[in-house]
């Protein structure tokens, strides 16, 4: 189609995106599909937040709000970063998006000139590498492997930084790993930085409150407060309220570059949907109780894919440490072959026969950066999460 803009030819559609959609044609035709492609927490959202919003639209907000969010959320999310991680930050550092993947896209809008390089740990959030190709960057991925925890090491980092590195994005606890780092792991990354002005930080810390065995969250802006004014951290209320689909997503970081990215948005969206700013305030000043309980359950379906996976023939996983996924590791399944004859030759292969062998749908680690392991999301019921492991279990016990 000659219409389409170059710079689409070299960016993907997301790839658990694609998964849920080759899912969604296998159930059209009549197949019983466990999809565990796409990650989004599988609670309601908490009554109050939609009570918050309800009133916000009856008492008229209803208008379009300020580029950099309502006055009323970005003290909320103020008053969070001081609470929740000790940084303190006033209103006018901080914007709001419609989630943090327009965070992301924004900061980059604004800062990106063509043949910057952003240097993304792997295995890293889909949309990290599309966002920078799609903005004129390059990725410049720095692989973290499973033997080393999933984690960027100082050694690793200071290899792939050069003098056209514009960011480093870290994402803690990961997607999809659930890595996330100690309190020394981060300044060790830090003293590398600090070498290196050229080089923005960008956190996503979206999945902050996905921890597990009893960790406590350490943001980057805490651990390394020296680089704050090259630091962005990036949240929402996306995975800890329950709240994927409302898009609020935010961020505190230096004023140039929040006033950039304000610009980005004025000329783009406007502002976030003002009644789901309103719904956020709820979220973030509201009871905390849910946020606790939705952890819980997280944790119990962390323990109940780990222990079903253990001692499976051909995979391995250790136990994520946050955020609700599973990444498992199939270089055991590499070389085999299917009761159909197909050999499985790398993670795509793997997936493929998940899916239309096992009824299960999962995302290739290729899609993340790191080969060979599968993604799964763990934010499902108990009972399908168990039966999608039966399934799992009996497809590869099918191959030779
Ligand atoms: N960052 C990471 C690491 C994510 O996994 C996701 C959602 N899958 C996002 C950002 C996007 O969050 P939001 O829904 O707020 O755009």
């Amino acid at each position: 189609m000659t219409y389409i803009a170059s710079r689409l030819s070299i960016v993907k559609p997301s790839a658990s995106m694609a998964v849920s959609q080759a899912a969604k044609a296998l159930r059209a035709r009549g197949v019983d599909v466990i999809d565990l492609g796409l990650g989004e927490p599988d609670f309601p959202t908490p009554a109050h937040i939609i009570e918050a919003a309800h009133a916000a639209a009856k008492a008229g907000e209803t208008l379009y709000t300020a580029a950099t969010g309502t006055p009323a959320l970005r003290e909320a999310v103020a008053s969070k970063f001081r609470r929740e991680n000790g940084l303190d930050y006033t209103a006018d550092d901080i914007i709001v998006a419609n989630g943090a993947k327009q965070i992301i896209f924004n900061a980059l809008m604004a800062t990106l000139e063509p043949g910057d390089e952003v240097i993304l740990p792997a295995p890293y959030f889909v949309s990290y590498p599309e966002m920078v190709k799609l903005l004129g960057g390059t990725p410049v991925i720095a692989e973290c492997p499973g033997d080393a925890g999933f984690r960027l090491t100082p050694e690793v980092l200071e290899a792939a930084i050069t003098p056209r590195s514009k960011w480093l994005f870290l994402n803690m606890p990961g997607n999809p790993s659930g890595a996330v780092y100690s309190e020394d792991e981060l300044k060790a990354l830090g003293t590398v930085l600090a070498k290196h002005p050229q080089v923005l930080i960008l956190s996503d810390e979206i999945y902050e409150h996905i921890l597990f065995d009893g960790r406590s969250f350490l943001s980057f802006g805490k651990a390394c407060p020296e680089l704050r004014d090259r630091t962005l951290i990036v949240n929402g209320v996306a995975k800890a309220y329950a709240m994927t689909g409302w898009r609020v997503g935010y961020a505190a970081g230096p004023q140039p570059l929040i006033k950039a990215m304000a610009t980005v948005q004025s000329q783009s969206v406007t502002s976030v949907c003002a009644i789901a700013q309103a719904a956020a305030v709820a979220a973030l000043n509201g009871p905390q109780d849910m946020v606790a309980e939705f952890r819980a359950a997280f944790e119990r379906r962390r323990n109940l894919v780990v222990d079903g996976l253990a001692g499976m023939n051909g995979v391995t996983l250790s136990p994520p440490e946050g955020a609700f996924y599973a990444y498992i590791g199939c270089a055991g399944l590499i070389g085999r072959k299917t009761p159909k004859g197909v050999v499985l030759n790398d993670d795509a292969a793997v997936a493929t026969y998940l899916l239309e062998e096992g009824r299960v749908a999962a995302v290739p680690g290729a899609a993340y950066g790191l080969s060979p392991y599968f993604r799964i999301s763990t934010a499902t019921a108990d009972a399908v999460l168990t039966e999608a492991i039966a399934r799992i279990k009996a497809a590869i016990s099918e191959l030779e």
